[in-house]
């Protein structure tokens, strides 16, 4: 579903972020990204739904080209790509239920969506989806109210409104506790069994990659150091890969 070839990202200050990545995703992985702070797991993820613009390489997207997709085009592809955000991204002073309404932007960007009035089905379907993330009487909360985890289920009950077939998760619970970042990760994980939406999370952390990943992913400084099953990445292996440096990824 997403091939990516000799990906490379060179920023205007001259940091080369992503050095000729190739990688391929097929539907239904669920697939973490992992790497040391500054290895280039933003501008991978980034550069798929084209927040960042790659410097060359290609990506496709069910055989579309996402990297030449002119800009009409490339509004119909990010409908299909949802992004979570270390940050969750909300609107603090909205309610729960406008923020997750807000997921069918893309959709309805029309001023009176914006001012909450929404169709009846989007609503429901808003509903649905709060439920879905454990939510359900908390509709009419404000946003800023709710805990971190919650607030992160919340922009996943978003990104839900879209129906995306690829999620990109960048570092979705480093804000988060453990006890939190699991309770997220679980929600990932289903929607990715139940709807078959494959996913691609940024994390720091080996035990939480390898507990929740169908396949690992490791970079450092921009390069693609392994690419296997959980079990094949051990600590061992681990330390391997990123020398003294492991303890900072292995805290978790
Ligand atoms: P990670 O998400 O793994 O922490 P990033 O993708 O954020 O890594 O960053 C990879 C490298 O690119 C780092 O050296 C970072 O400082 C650099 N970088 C990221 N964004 C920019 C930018 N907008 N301009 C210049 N350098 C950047
Ligand atoms: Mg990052």
């Amino acid at each position: 579903m997403l091939k990516i070839e000799h990906l490379r990202k060179v920023f205007p200050d001259g940091t080369e972020a992503i050095k000729d990545i190739s990688v391929e995703i097929k539907k239904g992985e669920f697939v973490i990204i992992i790497g040391l702070s500054g290895s280039g797991k933003s501008t991978l993820l980034r550069c798929i739904n084209r927040l960042i613009e790659p410097t060359s390489g290609r990506i496709r997207f069910n055989d579309i080209d996402i990297t030449s997709a002119p800009r009409g085009q490339l509004k119909h592809i990010r409908q299909k790509i949802g992004m979570i955000f270390q940050q969750f991204n909300l609107i603090k002073r909205s309610s729960v239920l406008t923020n997750v309404l807000t997921g069918k932007l893309s959709e309805v960007s029309t001023l009176p969506s914006l001012l909450g009035i929404f169709p009846k089905k989007f609503k429901e379907e808003a509903m649905q989806n709060i439920e879905r993330v454990g939510l359900k009487g908390r509709e009419y909360s404000r946003a800023d109210k709710l805990s971190g985890g919650q607030q992160q289920r919340v922009a996943i009950a978003r990104t839900l409104m879209q129906n995306p077939e690829l999620l990109l998760a960048d570092e979705p619970v480093a804000s988060l506790d453990p006890a939190t970042s699991h309770s997220v990760m679980k929600y990932l994980k289903q929607i990715n069994v139940e709807d078959g939406i494959t996913v691609l999370c940024n994390l720091h952390f080996l035990s939480l990659a390898r507990e929740y990943g169908t396949r690992i992913i490791a970079l450092k400084d921009g390069i693609l150091v392994f690419d296997g099953s959980p079990a094949e990445i051990n600590d061992d292996r681990f330390r391997e890969i990123y020398g003294k440096d492991a303890i900072e990824v292995e805290i978790r």
